[in-house]
């Protein structure tokens, strides 16, 4: 794999003149629900920073509700709002390294991180007048898409949830679990929908008290256990590691290089999803991912799930050939009544082929943007 840091350093040097952030909120056509709550509607804060003509877009896209991390979009809002955007307007920078170490100095929160990285990068690849993937070296490849399916009332609602998505010709099915929703669940898909390729996510919902759930879940064939545990728990998820066939994957558990190294001392996993909003942008989610692949372990590219703008950095990612698993990434209309991305993220064969226009190869919409707008911010003022 390229060395992402003599990337950064090739790129150049930027200033981030201009700054616009739009939140927005478009309603999911499915309820998005995980073993710690429910999500309605998409809210996420749009990003667009600028540099002469060339311009790139990031998202941060953070759930609300604290139930997937403690950073939600209003935290997210203020973040950017209040700290980041004032910080770093009319600012050069010498590289995308320069840029990640003030975006780590000025905030913890990844989410809000992320929509400035990733953007800058979109603006670096489209100041060269190439794609973020040619930029980045990867091959233009088919993604392989994965249905991620959440918790529903029933098993029956649960398979017909999944059956109202498979015709799409995804290449692997994901199931969320939590405690008292599992083994059966399990046992209902395999009933309804037979031998597909299937793993569980049980974002982090059991402790090291529910291990005979793994060791019976280890017997019905699943590719991966996705975060049974705490994401501090690194040592507990190397004890289940000992004790089942399935490999773990680490998603909340790894949110840094370090954490990749530590879990990997550990033993704590065989495999890592990457999201980029998790990890805060692409240095660090390259960094990890060239950790993990030295190292032996397998990866995917995850999702909040983002809108077209987050998710269409994350298929850049997923263009990386250490990704070897299929990505959550879905398209537009798996989840949003309208994406504000032109065209929409569509599956061909099961597969997304990244667009290869300029930067991340996706127009954004302003129609749609302002239609779903609750919120715009422009820096400086009167741009
Ligand atoms: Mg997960």
């Amino acid at each position: 794999m390229m060395d992402v840091n003599s990337l950064a350093r090739e790129c150049g040097e930027f200033c981030l003149e201009t700054i616009s952030v739009t939140r927005v909120c478009i309603p999911l056509v499915e309820h998005f629900r995980i073993s710690s709550g429910e999500v309605r509607v998409k809210d996420a804060l749009l990003v667009r920073v600028s540099e002469g003509n060339a311009f790139g877009w990031g998202e941060a896209s953070a759930m609300p509700g604290s139930f997937y991390s403690p950073e939600t979009p209003d935290s997210c809002q203020s973040d950017l709002i209040d700290h980041l955007v004032p910080a770093l307007l009319g600012q050069r920078f010498g590289s995308m390294i320069d840029l990640n170490n003030r975006l780590e100095q000025l905030s913890q929160n990844r989410f809000a991180r992320t929509a400035l990285e990733t953007a800058a990068w979109e603006l670096l690849a489209r100041r060269q007048g190439v794609s973020l993937r040619q930029l980045m070296g990867f091959p233009q490849v088919a993604i392989r898409s994965g249905l991620g399916v959440g918790l529903h009332g029933t098993e029956e609602e649960l398979i017909s949830a999944i059956r109202r998505q498979w015709s799409d010709g995804y290449h692997r099915l994901k199931i969320k679990i939590k405690r008292g929703q599992d083994i059966s669940l399990v046992e209902a898909v395999r009933r309804g929908m037979g031998d597909v390729p299937l793993f569980v996510d049980a974002n982090a919902d059991y402790t090291r008290n529910d291990f005979n759930v793994f060791r019976t879940l280890d017997t019905y064939g699943l590719l991966m256990f996705e975060q049974p545990l705490p994401k501090e728990d690194l040592e507990g998820a190397a004890l289940l590691q000992k004790q089942v066939q399935t490999p773990i994957c680490l998603d909340e558990g790894v949110e840094t290089e370090e954490d990749a190294r530590r879990a990997i001392a550990l033993g704590s996993c065989r495999i890592v999803n990457i999201k980029l909003q998790r990890v805060g942008g692409f240095l660090e989610a390259l960094r990890i991912a060239r950790v993990c692949e030295d190292h032996g372990i397998g990866l995917w590219v995850g999702t909040m799930p983002e809108l077209g703008v987050g998710a269409a950095a994350a298929l850049v990612l997923a263009s990386c050939p250490a990704f070897a698993f299929p990505t959550d990434v879905e398209p537009s209309h798996r989840w949003y009544e309208n994406d504000v991305v032109s065209p929409p993220l569509k599956l061909s064969q099961g597969c997304h082929l990244v667009p290869p226009g300029p930067g991340l190869g996706y127009h954004v919409d302003p129609g749609i943007v302002s239609h779903y707008e609750v919120a715009k911010w422009h820096f400086p003022a009167n741009h």
